[in-house]
């Protein structure tokens, strides 16, 4: 739709140049979303796509997703790293994760880690992501630092996180020690396509560590690092979720949220706990 607020589109070229940055101004990545309902509040679009950042960035130590990387490169991902790094196991979750979200082909080649990530719907498929490989952001400030932390503590509720007024998030990391572990995922959604009620991943490391975590079906990730793949200690995790954690839309009840997420990840500990 059209933004007729909107007065000024700026793009930047360079990192100083993406400031003064104030709440009437609003960073542009594929824009998706805020072409997708009144922006009232906004005067200015910054757009991201002229800072040219590479889209994914493989290292010995891990990924590097830029904050523009599309929906389809990071689906791409999981043909491409097989043939690159065989070592990293976990390869098929870049796809997976794509296709947790209500997403046409339009969406999937224009939408971006980025957006994802900065809306903090529980339904993001690129935080079902890095929950589930100890993703962690890296964010911009406009006093010319970075800093960088754990998706499961940038993301605080229902489209709520800790980024500040003028602040970027420009990457998502994500180790190698975690792209290495075997891995097992489980989604639910009301239509095939549809935006997701319930995402849980279950990753064994090296050293048998069990990571479960789970999305969508709460108002922010919920991540449990367990010494093993045991379902009564699952149990008891997924028991000490608060209740009013449990996400409430049209995409499924809270009820219904608590019940089948502890099946489906009773089934994850059942396909992972066999080597
Ligand atoms: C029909 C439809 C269905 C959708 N279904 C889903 C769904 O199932 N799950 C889901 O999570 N989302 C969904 N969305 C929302 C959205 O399309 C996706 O979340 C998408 O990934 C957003 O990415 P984008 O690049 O288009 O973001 P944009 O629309 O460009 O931006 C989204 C928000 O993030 C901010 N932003 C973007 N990049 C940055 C950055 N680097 N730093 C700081 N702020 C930034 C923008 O200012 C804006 O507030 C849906 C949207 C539509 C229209």
């Amino acid at each position: 739709m059209d933004l007729n607020t909107v007065e000024t589109v700026s793009a930047p070229r360079e990192r100083a140049e993406l400031w003064p940055l104030g709440p009437t101004d609003a960073v542009l990545a594929g824009g998706t979303w805020l072409f997708s309902e009144p922006q009232v509040e906004t005067r200015r679009l910054v757009d991201l796509a002229a800072l040219r950042w590479p889209s994914i960035t493989v290292r010995d130590d891990g990924l590097e997703l830029a904050a523009t990387c599309t929906l389809a490169e990071v689906s791409a991902l999981s043909r491409r790293l097989p043939a690159e790094r065989a070592a990293w196991t976990a390869a098929p979750l870049f796809h997976q994760c794509c296709s947790a979200l209500l997403a046409s082909f339009k969406i999937w080649h224009t939408a971006t880690v980025g957006g994802n990530v900065c809306l903090s719907f529980p339904a993001g498929s690129m935080i079902s992501l890095a929950s589930a490989l100890d993703g962690e952001v890296v964010v911009w400030r406009p006093t010319g630092e970075d800093y960088q932390m754990p998706i499961t503590e940038f993301v605080t509720g229902a489209s709520s996180n800790v980024l500040a007024v003028g602040e970027v998030l420009r990457a998502l990391r994500l180790p190698a020690s975690a792209l290495s572990g075997r891995t097992a995922f489980r989604k639910l959604a009301p239509s095939p396509l549809g935006r997701s009620g319930i995402v849980v991943i279950g990753r064994v490391d090296a050293d048998g560590t069990f990571v479960l975590s789970i999305t969508a079906a709460t108002v922010r990730p919920y991540v449990f690092r367990l010494p093993a793949v045991d379902v009564e200690l699952v149990r008891a995790a997924h028991a000490g979720i608060p209740s009013d954690a449990w996400t409430q839309d049209a995409h499924g009840d809270p009820d219904w949220r608590r019940g089948v997420s502890l099946v489906l990840a009773e089934e994850i500990c059942a396909e992972l706990g066999h080597p």
